[in-house]
């Protein structure tokens, strides 16, 4: 953990806690690297002035003038990224391995543990109530430590249009930020949403002035979405190579498109035991009992046997083999992995992703990119995902620079949100 190197300055009779910004303080990170997020080449020897809450400056250390009084942090040798944002996530439902356990408390218990991992955003695409709503609502505030949320709230159905529209009226006044939708027949075992319904549900959302984020597996569901106006494609396309057509109805209507790669892992992947069950980044958090769970031999087994385990496995060597030629073909890439459901850790499986998307191609910044500014704007968030004058200050402090190998995004020191350092994991909590 980051110590501050210097001392605070105190004012008057308030002492500003460790890690806690009261509003006033004004912080200045002294000395690292910093990646803003924008794909711009690093700022070296940085400096980045944090008050209530929000970024007031950042450069370079000779350009930049640190307020006086302004408490500082050395960071110097680190590099600094924005917080990450997880543009398909799912928060709130899950406890160990097991769900039906969505309640506030839980959604800020996962809210904390996203953030300890450097994950200070989540789009939750569904599956949300009210609770998190409230916790949403809650969160534009300079005291902020946990991650921020955002969310789909129940993903719509309907076996009519009628029906279908009905469901996003009710979301609508919920107040969700995105409506979700699922086109998929899950191997050929349930059948498909209509077209004719998920067109209503999108003209539906489009009156109401939200967008629509798309399950899909199928090349042929995604251009057909397309073409009916969804603002998001949550998933790769599995089934096959994407195309020419594909990539210049993204590129034309500027639909994003999020991997979710360790997606297809949790479907397999506990067939034996994964090699991450002995890695102390994922030990530090995981809850023991999940792991002696997903060791269980006959468990091991019906994932062996499983079809559609096996069918997802050669499904993310397609997903992977997708990712370079739309992102050469200049579509927006939203790093998502659709973690929160059992056996998708929140928080680790972002890192895995993180390097899943590299094996798929992509280089180290356009990674951060796609995590950070490109996944805020895809998310329509103005506020986050780059480290600009304006923005909350959201960011993750790293050991080594994740641009020599994008596995160093695991080398996390300290993670700041609104400016406040994320508390380290209370144990007796677990
Ligand atoms: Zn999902």
């Amino acid at each position: 953990m980051l110590r501050r190197s210097i001392a605070t300055v105190v004012t008057g009779l308030s002492i500003a806690s460790c890690g806690t910004n009261h509003g006033e303080t004004t912080t200045a990170f002294v000395g690292a690297r910093i990646i803003d997020g924008t794909g711009a080449a690093p700022i070296e020897n940085g400096v980045m002035v944090v008050r209530a809450g929000r970024i007031e400056a950042v450069g370079t250390a000779e350009f930049i003038d640190i307020p006086e009084g302004a408490e500082r942090i050395d960071v110097s040798g680190r590099t600094i990224i924005p917080g990450l944002i997880n543009t398909h996530g799912h928060v709130g439902d899950v406890l160990g391995l097991e769900g039906g356990h969505y309640s506030e408390e839980n959604i800020l218990r996962q809210l904390r543990l996203n953030a300890r991992y450097g994950v200070t955003t989540v789009n939750s695409l569904g599956g949300d109530g009210e609770a998190g709503i409230l916790v949403r609502d809650a969160q534009d505030v300079p005291t902020l430590d946990r991650a921020r949320l955002f969310v789909a709230g129940p993903v719509v159905t309907g076996d009519t249009p009628g029906e279908a529209r009905t469901v996003v009226d009710e979301n609508a006044a919920m107040n969700v930020n995105f409506i979700k939708i699922r086109i998929d027949d899950n191997l050929r075992t349930t059948s498909k949403m209509a077209p004719a319904i998920y067109e209503a549900v999108i003209d539906r959302a489009h009156e109401k002035g939200l967008r629509v984020a798309s399950h899909v597996y199928y090349l042929d569901d995604a251009k057909a979405l397309l073409y009916a106006g969804t603002d998001f494609i949550a998933h790769s396309v599995r089934d096959q190579a994407v195309d020419e057509e594909l990539i210049e109805l993204l590129v034309r209507k500027g639909v994003c498109y999020s991997p979710t790669l360790t997606r297809e892992v949790s479907t397999f992947v506990y067939e034996d035991v994964p090699d991450f069950f002995d890695d102390p980044f994922f030990l530090k958090e995981v809850d023991p009992k999940a792991i002696e769970q997903l060791e269980d031999p006959d468990r091991q087994r019906a994932m062996k046997d499983s079809r559609s385990a096996q069918h997802y496995k050669e499904a993310l060597e397609v997903a992977l083999s997708n990712l370079r030629p739309l992102a050469d073909g200049g579509v927006k890439i939203a790093f998502g992995t659709d973690a929160g459901p059992a056996t998708r850790f929140q928080g680790y499986f972002e890192h895995m992703e993180l390097a899943l998307m590299a094996e798929g191609g992509l280089t180290p910044m356009e990674i951060i990119v796609s995590a950070t500014g490109d996944a805020a704007r895809c998310l329509g968030l103005d506020d986050v995902g780059t480290l600009e004058r304006g923005k909350w200050a959201d960011f993750v402090v790293l050991a080594e620079n994740p641009l020599d190998d994008i596995e160093n995004s695991r080398t996390i020191e300290s993670v700041w949100i609104a400016g406040n350092e994320v508390p380290e994991q209370d144990r007796s909590k677990l």
